[in-house]
């Protein structure tokens, strides 16, 4: 018996109707990023288990839970990223790019993470992510900060999104407020979920990173990291809350903060919908990590970067109308002459307009099968070629979307009426 073959749960194909609009959406924010000195890295997909237990850390929910690790033909554990920053700094650690300093790049592409599949949660799902190197003060988190605000600006959604931020201050400063977290949550034994317990003694801070809504009221009358940042860390927070109020960027504190990932310090933030308008809310995260790049081998440096959800921001976007690229023509060619005749007239047209975008009917068919199909792709207008179009050396043009009549064009006024049509706006 055969069984329908499906896509492996939680792993979604882009069909053609969504990909265009996909790429528009990242045209955007590449361009942004573009204008402010950014510069691509492609990593790959794949990366040695070690580097996300050495980065991410170990006893976090995606190294604990979420990882999609195996065993290679060569007996190495390898495992497919859930996230971008640890490669990219793998890479530059690999290839001395950090003697450079002042690196900023971005990235983009498909992440995995084996999480319960549900709205806004998938399996394979898609990061673009900005980092900043060798930048210790505020203005590097205030510019990536700047360059989400831009992009949400840009497409009209910077209402529907809260920027939260909060200070995670530096090691010793989370290892004392770790000691009064651990008395904290030990008087509440009880009310600790089986994840909690556990991680009371390998990674308290994790706790409040807890999604379980029973535990979120214990999770409120926890003590606050806040209030145990020394002189540098608050300095650090207070820069970047003055840098965005002089930009007129509007934000909250949220000290209950804390991040999936263990490598950050000092600033981490996350632009999230705070009401109900799409699952799982946070579009976009990040913040400073330090100490990552040493960590790993590399020299000490500090970074900072986030990386926004494609699938979030997509679905975000979905009640706003992104036009779709219709194509300014469909060539349709009826007769046996006209078949070498458009295939010719539609390879010349794309010389002489590179942005024309030009549909060829393929296969055949009568005048009327072809003028269905033309409307069906959503083409501004029919170019026609007939046999009397052939034999008396014109074309024939139709408007599709409104009723102006057909018209029978010389070659030379095609070319005056596709380069007016080349310079309208889509
Ligand atoms: P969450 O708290 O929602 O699990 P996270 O803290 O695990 O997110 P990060 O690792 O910081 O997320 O990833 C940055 C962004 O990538 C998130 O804000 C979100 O937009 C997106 N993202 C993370 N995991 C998924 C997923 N499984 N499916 C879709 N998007 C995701
Ligand atoms: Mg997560």
């Amino acid at each position: 018996m055969s069984y329908k073959l499906q896509a492996v749960r939680g792993m979604h194909d882009l069909l053609p109707g969504e990909t265009c609009r996909w790429r528009q959406v990242e045209s955007l924010l590449i361009q942004v990023l573009e204008t402010y000195g950014y510069q691509e890295i492609r990593l790959p997909l794949v990366e040695k288990t070690e580097l996300f237990k050495r980065s991410i850390g170990e006893v976090t929910d995606i190294v604990e839970k979420e990882m999609y690790t195996f065993i290679d033909k060569s007996g190495e554990s390898l495992t497919l990223r859930p996230e971008g920053t640890a490669g990219c700094v793998r890479a530059l650690i690999e290839h001395g790019l950090l003697r450079t300093p002042g690196q900023k790049l971005w990235y983009q592409g498909p992440m995995f993470r084996h999480e319960r599949p549900q709205k806004g949660r998938y399996r394979q799902f898609h990061q673009l992510g900005v980092e900043v190197f060798g930048v210790p003060g505020p203005d590097a988190d205030v510019e990536l900060i700047a360059i989400g605000w831009r992009w949400f600006r840009r497409l009209g959604i910077e209402k529907k999104l809260e920027l939260q931020l909060n200070c995670l201050g530096s090691l010793g400063e989370r290892r004392n407020f770790r000691e009064d977290l651990v008395a904290y949550f030990s008087g509440h034994l009880d009310a600790l979920d089986e994840d909690s317990l556990r991680r009371l003694k390998t990674n308290p801070l994790r706790i409040l990173d807890s999604k379980n809504p029973a535990m979120q009221d214990l999770i409120e009358g926890a003590p606050r990291l806040l209030d145990y940042l020394g002189e540098a860390s608050r300095s650090h927070f207070q820069g970047l809350l003055d840098q965005l109020s002089a930009l007129g960027i509007p934000y909250t504190i949220n000290p209950r903060l804390v991040r999936g990932l263990d490598y950050y310090s000092l600033t981490v933030f996350e632009w999230v919908v705070p009401s109900e308008v799409i699952a799982q809310g946070t579009v976009c995260a990040g913040g400073r990590y330090d100490t990552l790049v040493e960590q790993l081998g590399g020299p000490p440096t500090p970074a900072a970067g986030f990386a926004l959800g494609m699938e979030r921001l997509l679905a975000l976007l979905a009640d706003s109308k992104t036009p779709v690229q219709a194509p300014h023509l469909y060539l349709i060619r009826v007769g046996e002459q006209a078949q070498e005749e458009g295939l010719k007239l539609s390879e010349w047209l794309r010389d002489v307009f590179p942005d024309l975008r030009l549909v060829l009917h393929l296969g055949g068919g009568t005048f009327k099968a072809q003028f269905k199909r033309a409307d069906r792709s959503g083409a501004q207008y029919a170019l026609i070629l007939g046999e009397d179009e052939v034999t008396k050396g014109y074309v024939s043009i139709k408007a599709l979307r409104d009723s102006q009549p057909q018209r029978a064009l010389s070659r030379d006024e095609l070319l005056v009426f596709l380069n007016q049509l080349c310079k309208q706006p889509n």
